[in-house]
């Protein structure tokens, strides 16, 4: 070969569809067999996009770290499962497809195409094979027998909610349709809200589990701003509980003060208090609590000097026997979900709010409103109060107005209500050529969908018209991945190859997945508790969660109007896949967010090039060396020196990678390359390298070459390709033991490439 055939300029789009095309023929792109009884796999599962129709720089932070994780552990002889699906019912779906007037599920799977080509052309080594869309009939069937066992645990109910009305278009507004001063997004016209039935899923028998299993949690790799959204959306609140005896019988009331309880100048109830009826005293209360419940309480929630509290017109003997007025306000909700609380103005600034709203109702206390002044004490606890906590975490509703949606598996008859549909009549098929114009609601007014024999009496009955939100089918959309797609028909949540994978070795998702973590860490252990996920006794999907911040530009959220969208697919074109995988990576720690800007890119190309060139270089000058054993001899030590250098800096990248710090993995590596340089120059001052030299340098490099595989897979695979010592097949290898880097002479010589 000539040298210059031997000496390849870096041409990315070259180099990584040469790769890209091999890792095709190697299979690299199919899921593994599963390990091995008694073994358990390393599942990393990423999050799952809505079907938008593009990747953003958000999903690429998100991919890029999954794949390097992946890509380590596969090479440190792990079993890995990268699956992946797509978030595909919703209103992001819909929308588009409004917009374009061509049927959501149309438009779901174009988008589905090409964000898959994207995710190919950037490298990541998802298993394609098990693919998913939760729009899909065969994946959808398994949300509705999720709805299914859930209603007959108890854990799905009916109630009212209130929702965003359109009188014009005659639907229900997602909270993004309702523009800023209450308009609607598509006629403009005053919105209204309504009270209609809805269907809740219940959590709250598994807050106390969640919160216990905290604890776990911490000592697992749960990263602290994972850790910060599931205890912030549980929103525990200690303190105590006092049964307090009134004209309407018994009410328990917390308080996160427990040292002063004994100040407590009212009593402020959820409007969601199972035995809130009961105090509504005076005439007029019923019709502002209906109001409350009915009317803007979401809204002016917003603001918290203007959240509606209604009085009573009734007291509780307090704690200390004096009268405290009973308000109700949502405001409880908030703070520590539908419970009763004391109000306690003298410790508690939000009291000391809704008490001066009062004035004459509420009675003053002596000391400050808020905060403590001198001479004042707090200090009043009550006796025979016992230790309590409150949950904020709530009840949620799952059910939207919505035509591009999950259907819900029941039936309303008229003499026997609400149905379920029985299992064996799976999946309620929505209609696939449905077209929402926005209007209405398209479900609604298909009558071979509505239009039905009620299960139980086979009277006609109409079918349930709204869809289950995407959130629910979100529940479950870590499991899919971890089933053959061919068996997923039959056995989604009971198949024998999830036990290999499950609970998830790692998450990787967005600091904003919270949620949903959080509801999936709840079914789960439904799941475990009605049976299928037994074997996850804790009832924990999750062994370990990354969350990483977001990516903005110039200081700023991108977006359109901002004109400051990165587009990933001008950035590849520009730099190559590598290039932006190594910059989005490096510029910033996963905690924190990252702004994005040109100066990571060109690092990050400038690293590259210059270590290719580097590489090819070396490669050519090693079949020149000679080799003198004199010499050689004279700097061995040398080659120790580099030889502690490559086991330090592999020891950091294999600790940082493994805990997906993979900005510190980077910095590590150019310094290594740097310290590789370093060393052939303080030798070249000597003079002609000896050919023990050139291969303690080539070793070297290729070492750096393997660890660099994770982030630039493509150019990496190339180098060691290039140097001679491997074949495509050979790769892409295992990751580099620090007992195997050569040092001797004869170590040397003996040929680095095992
Ligand atoms: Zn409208
Ligand atoms: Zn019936």
């Amino acid at each position: 070969m000539s040298e210059n055939a031997r000496k390849p300029p870096y041409e990315a789009a070259k180099i990584e569809a040469e790769r890209q095309a091999a890792w095709v023929e190697r299979g690299d792109y199919e899921a593994p067999a599963p390990p091995p009884d008694g073994e358990h796999g390393v599942y990393v599962k990423s999050s799952s996009p809505f079907t938008s129709g593009n990747l953003h720089m958000g999903h690429v932070r998100d991919y890029t770290l999954g794949d390097a994780y992946a890509r380590f552990q596969r090479a440190r002889g792990r079993s890995v499962l990268m699956g992946f699906g797509f978030d595909a019912f919703g209103l992001p779906a819909e929308l588009a497809a409004i917009e374009r007037q061509v049927p959501a599920a149309e438009w779901v799977v174009q988008s589905g195409d090409r964000m898959l080509e994207q995710m190919k052309r950037l490298g990541y080594s998802f298993d394609y094979d098990r693919v998913f869309y939760s729009s899909d009939e065969g994946q959808y069937r398994w949300s509705q027998w999720l709805f299914l066992t859930l209603y007959e645990m108890g854990l799905i109910y009916l109630d009212d909610a209130t929702v965003d009305w359109c009188d014009t278009c005659q639907t229900t507004l997602a909270t993004i349709q309702v523009e800023e001063g209450g308009t609607c997004w598509r006629c403009h016209n005053e919105v209204r809200l309504i009270r209609r039935p809805t269907w809740f899923l219940k959590i709250t028998p598994y807050l106390e589990e969640n919160d216990a299993n905290m604890a776990k949690l911490e000592a697992q790799p749960w990263d602290e701003l994972a850790l910060a959204t599931q205890r912030y959306i549980l929103g525990r609140a200690e303190g105590v509980e006092v049964d307090l005896e009134g004209p309407a019988g018994r009410l328990t009331v917390f308080t996160p003060h427990a040292d002063a309880a004994g100040l407590a100048t009212f009593v402020l109830l959820s409007p969601r208090h199972p035995e809130v009826e009961a105090w509504i005293g005076e005439a007029g209360v019923r019709e502002e609590l209906e109001q409350l419940r009915s009317g803007g309480w979401e809204r002016s929630a917003r603001d918290a000097q203007s959240v509606p509290v209604i009085d009573t017109g009734r007291a509780i003997p307090g704690p200390a026997g004096e009268e405290l007025p009973v308000l109700i306000s949502p405001l409880v909700d908030a703070r520590f979900g539908p419970t009763a609380a004391l109000g306690i103005p003298a410790v508690d600034e939000a009291d000391a709010d809704i008490a001066s709203r009062f004035p004459g109702r509420v009675p003053d206390v002596d000391g400050p409103k808020t905060g403590l002044s001198e001479g004042f004490s707090a200090h009043r606890p009550v006796e025979g109060a016992r230790a309590a906590k409150r949950y904020r975490a709530n009840d949620f509703s799952i059910s939207r107005q919505r035509s591009w949606g999950t259907p819900i598996p029941i039936v309303h008859c008229p003499d026997h209500g609400p149905v379920p549909v029985p299992e064996a009549d799976l999946p309620v098929v929505l209609p696939r050529d449905l077209v929402a114009t926005g209007e209405g609601n398209p479900l609604a007014e298909r009558s071979d969908f509505v239009d039905v024999e009620c299960p139980i009496c086979g009277t006609p009955a109409k079918r349930e018209t709204d869809t289950l939100d995407c959130h629910f089918d979100a529940l479950f959309l870590w499991v899919p991945a971890t089933v053959p797609p061919e068996d997923r028909a039959e056995r989604m949540f009971t198949h024998p190859e999830s036990r290999r994978w499950l609970p998830a070795e790692r998450l990787v998702a967005g600091g904003d997945s919270g949620g949903f973590v959080f509801d999936q860490r709840i079914v789960t252990k439904a799941l475990r508790d009605h049976g299928e996920f037994a074997y996850m006794a804790d009832g924990e999907p999750f062994e370990g969660c990354l969350f990483h911040e977001m990516v903005i530009a110039d200081g700023r959220k991108m977006s359109k109007h901002l004109g400051n969208v990165v587009d990933p697919d001008e950035l590849v074109g520009q730099f190559g896949a590598d290039t932006v995988r190594v910059a989005v990576l490096w510029a910033a720690g996963p905690a924190k967010t990252l702004n994005w800007s040109g100066a990571a890119v060109r690092f990050a190309n400038k690293f590259l090039r210059g270590f290719w060139t580097y590489a090819h270089d070396r490669f050519v000058e090693l079949d020149a060396a000679r080799h003198d054993p004199e010499k050689a001899a004279e700097t061995e030590f040398m080659r120790e020196r580099l030889r502690k250098w490559c086991e330090a800096g592999l020891m950091r990248i294999t600790e940082d990678t493994a805990d997906l710090q993979m900005h510190q993995s980077i910095r590590n590596l150019t310094r290594l390359f740097e310290r590789i340089q370093q060393f052939e120059k303080q030798l070249k001052k000597r003079g002609q390298l000896d050919r023990a030299d050139a291969e303690a340098l080539v070793a070297a490099i290729l070492l750096l070459a393997r660890v660099l595989q994770p982030f630039a897979p493509h150019a990496a695979e190339a180098i060691l390709i290039d140097s001679g010592r491997f074949t495509s097949a050979d790769l892409p290898g295992a990751w580099p033991d620090a007992a195997a880097i050569p040092v001797a002479v004869d170590d040397a010589l003996s040929g680095a490439a095992s």
